[in-house]
């Protein structure tokens, strides 16, 4: 072990987006010694790109809105599949996340009267949204960042972490590299807290950054604990397809919560022929009422280009499908004819300078295109609602690396709140387990030894295949044939060619030393990025109907019985195997809230 850079904590925190930091915070507040990691610079985490906002029911706009109102637009926008006691807690805690934010620093829009102004968003039924015009994740990664670095824990920068490690069946660490020497590095602890974030680079097209290997994922499910509903994978409706270097990138729901519309190449407001429904009685049915909505909450309904994502993006694959698209695959998103220049650039900056760069397009004067991308992962490790513990001893996951709380389709601004709410609960068992503990858990010498053998092994190799095309192949793979909608046929040869791309890694060559390189990075990376895509085919095959995130054309409808179990992957020996378990059951005071429900 002497050989190897060794750190010592309680508590080990991978992932230092929002979820990681507020994990951190309290930990570090328990007394517990906190190791914080990231794979690129602090500050740089998935959260920083959130735009639009975070859903807490402060009831600042409308005084109706509570928790039990979030509770249910949760429940309802995830088709039910959430757990309910993760989206209780979350809708109850929120508002107080929020307002502690703004007592460490946090700077929100106001209203005239100076509380924190909220915004509408897709699926919400009241204005729910806290935010910094569209720089909210910012604003939240600068006040914990300020917060969390008075507490004191010691952060790792570009150290990306690549496998954990155990003592019998409980967590005693990680190991990983920093990215600029291509040293390993020992983490032990004796509780880890997985926030690594998303999984959207197994996809060609997708909002998320290069760091969204699905690291966390793959790390609790090669350790032993169960991943739930990997299937459910949200394709956001809006983002850009043009220009295609740029293509994916998020345009964000505030948007059309701003008043944004959308329309087909015949100039059609087509959402209102795409009405689910469970949804019909909360959505207006012609363009006036769908307008006087935003001023007249009260006496008109919603838009229903503010249905949740999942319903949006699948009424954009339909116009496309039928030859209403826009000139470059997808359709418009139109807020130039609907508000004022000075209105845009106040309440929607970045996307102003998003297109005007990006794609020579002025979002005050034109309609923007715009088409889905892959954008969030609702599935992920399982864990305890309280204590997000996963099911090995010492393992916790907060953030969107842990699935349940979004069921099969997460509503926009719930991530911002889940991190909040789950981070510090997540930070707060895992101090609690530490001390609990007589005594550190023990790292194995030999399997230290024999991982770094591992990592080495695609520097090692004379020959063998560039990372780059089994990466770029795997990607194409994934968008072909397990992308937005889904048929058994293409999920089977979805799955041959993960099976191909696994023998394919086994030869894998990367050019050049341990010294910065992203070929090698890359390498690693594919062990990740094949476990998590594996997990998302076999969990989509096995779920044989349509909920939220997860649409088969060859089983178009919800399945009651679907609708009351998770999809448990788990491994077993070498082999992935996947099982229905039942939901936990709702109590029925809660059960209340839903009568009336198709
Ligand atoms: C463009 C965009 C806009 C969004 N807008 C909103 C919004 O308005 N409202 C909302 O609620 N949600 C929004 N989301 C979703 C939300 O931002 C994310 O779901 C959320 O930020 C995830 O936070 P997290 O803390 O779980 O992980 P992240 O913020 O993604 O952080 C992950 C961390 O893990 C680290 N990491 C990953 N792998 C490893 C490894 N192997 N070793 C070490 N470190 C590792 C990363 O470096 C990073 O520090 C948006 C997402 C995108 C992409």
């Amino acid at each position: 072990m002497d050989r190897f850079e060794t750190h010592e904590h309680d508590v080990l925190v991978i992932g230092a987006g929002g979820a990681g930091l507020r994990a951190a915070i309290e930990a570090a507040a328990e007394g517990a010694r906190v190791g914080l990691i990231c794979k690129s610079l602090l500050g740089k985490a998935h959260t920083v790109m959130a735009e639009g906002g975070v859903a807490a029911a402060l009831g600042n706009i409308y005084p109706e809105d509570n928790w039990r109102v979030h509770f249910r637009d949760t429940m309802r926008g995830g088709k039910m599949l959430n757990n309910w006691r993760m989206a209780m807690l979350h809708a109850q805690e929120a508002p107080d996340r929020v307002k502690e934010l703004e007592g460490w620093g946090a700077l929100f829009d106001r209203t005239k009267d100076g509380r924190i102004l909220q915004r509408d968003f897709a699926g919400h039924r009241y204005a729910r949204l806290a935010h910094v015009g569209d720089r909210t994740g910012l604003e939240m990664i600068r006040t914990l960042q300020q917060h969390g670095v008075a507490l004191g824990f010691d952060v790792f920068m570009e150290c990306t972490v690549t496998r954990l490690l155990k003592d019998g069946d409980r967590i005693s660490g990680a190991c990983g590299y920093w990215r600029e020497s291509g040293r390993f590095v020992v983490f032990r602890a004796k509780a880890v807290i997985l926030a690594t974030g998303g999984i959207g680079k197994a996809y060609k097209v997708t909002s998320n950054s290069w760091e969204y290997t699905g690291d966390g994922q793959a790390l609790a499910y090669h350790a032993g604990a169960d991943l739930i509903d990997m299937e459910c994978v949200q394709f956001h409706p809006t983002g850009m397809v043009w220009p295609l270097s740029v293509r994916g990138i998020l345009v964000t729901e505030a948007v059309r919560g701003e008043g944004g519309i959308l329309r087909n190449s015949a100039g059609e407001r087509f959402m209102f022929r795409y009405v689910p429904e469970l949804f019909r009685a909360d959505t207006a049915d012609t363009e006036a009422e769908a307008d006087r909505w935003y001023t007249d909450k009260k006496n008109n309904r919603r838009p229903p280009e503010l249905l949740p994502r999942d319903e949006v993006a699948r009424a954009i694959v339909a116009e496309v499908k039928a030859g209403r698209g826009s000139p470059h695959g997808g359709v418009f998103l139109d807020i130039a004819t609907r508000r004022d220049p000075e209105f845009i650039r106040r309440k929607l900056p970045s996307m102003y300078h998003q297109f005007k760069e990006l794609a020579d397009v002025d979002i005050t004067k034109q309609p923007m295109e715009v088409g889905p991308t892959c954008h969030y992962i609702m599935g992920g490790v399982r864990v305890d609602a309280d204590t997000a513990a996963a099911t090995v001893p010492g393992l916790f996951a907060a953030g969107e690396v842990a699935g349940g709380l979004h069921g099969s389709n997460r509503l926009g601004g719930n991530s911002l709140s889940d991190l909040l709410v789950f981070g510090r609960r997540a930070g707060l068992a895992a101090a609690g387990y530490a001390k609990r503990l007589p005594r550190a858990p023990a790292v194995a010498e030999g399997e230290v030894e024999r991982l770094a053998r591992e990592m080495l092994a695609p520097l090692e190799r004379s020959t063998g295949e560039s990372p780059y095309a089994i990466q770029e192949a795997l990607q194409e793979a994934m968008e072909a044939n397990v992308g937005i909608v889904r048929t058994e046929d293409e999920l089977r040869k979805g799955l041959e060619a993960i099976e191909e791309f696994k023998q394919r890694l086994r030869q894998v060559k990367a050019v050049g030393t341990r010294q910065y390189n992203p070929g090698w990075h890359t390498a690693l990376d594919l062990w990740s990025l094949l476990t998590v895509s594996e997990a998302i085919i076999r969990g989509a095959l096995e779920r044989k109907e349509s909920r939220g995130g997860h649409t088969r054309l060859d089983y178009p409808k919800a399945d009651p019985q679907f609708g009351k179990v998770n999809v448990v992957v788990r491994k077993e020996g070498d082999r992935m195997t996947v099982a229905r378990e039942p939901l936990p059951e709702m109590p029925r005071e809660l059960q209340a809230l839903f009568e009336g429900d198709k």
